[in-house]
């Protein structure tokens, strides 16, 4: 009996091992800082899909795929693009990843210094700058103004995003 009880401790402290390396390798594998914790997550590599964060007073929502906490326990989103390269962050994405640092602030009360965007080969710290949050704050605007017109022409000149687009059949200004 003493046997038996023995080998499934040893067995139980090696699944342990293998599961916080396992763990360990998927976390480096999407550019999350080793030593950073996630505490938020919406890849099926970490398992839990949260709800969606939601800003009643910006009227925004929106889900990064990790919220990870530094050792000075400074909230930082992350967006993950795994099939995307370029040799700097596409505007839409930094964007994006500011509209998430405002949802984190909103949600945990504490404001933001940088979120981290990760293309598939690189890391691209992006500043939460005033300008940043300016610039936003009216895109936002725009958008909901925007909303009530009869139309709206295109904003920018990139096929690949016409390419991708659910609305490109009905589209007259769609690029491909
Ligand atoms: S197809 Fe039209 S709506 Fe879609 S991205 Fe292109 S211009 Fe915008």
């Amino acid at each position: 009996m003493e046997i038996f009880l023995g080998l499934v401790i040893i067995l139980a402290l090696a699944a342990a091992l293998f599961l916080r390396r396992t763990g360990r390798a998927e976390q480096a594998q999407t550019g999350v800082p080793i030593d950073a914790r996630v505490v938020y997550s919406d890849t099926g590599a970490w398992q839990r899909v949260e709800k969606p964060l939601f800003s009643r007073r910006y009227r925004l929502t929106g889900k990064p795929d990790y919220i990870v906490q530094d050792e000075t326990d400074a909230m930082i989103p992350i967006e993950v693009k795994p099939n995307r390269t370029a040799p700097q962050p596409r505007h839409s994405d930094t964007l994006q990843l500011m509209a998430y640092g405002i949802l984190v602030e909103e949600k945990f009360g504490a404001r933001l210094e940088y979120g981290l965007l990760k293309y598939r080969d690189q890391v691209f710290e992006i500043t939460f700058t005033e300008e940043l949050r300016a610039e936003l704050f009216k895109v936002l605007e725009e958008m909901r103004a925007a909303r009530h017109a009869d139309n709206v022409p295109r904003s920018h000149d990139d096929p690949l995003k016409c390419k991708y687009c659910g609305y490109r059949e009905e589209c007259e200004e769609r690029l491909a």
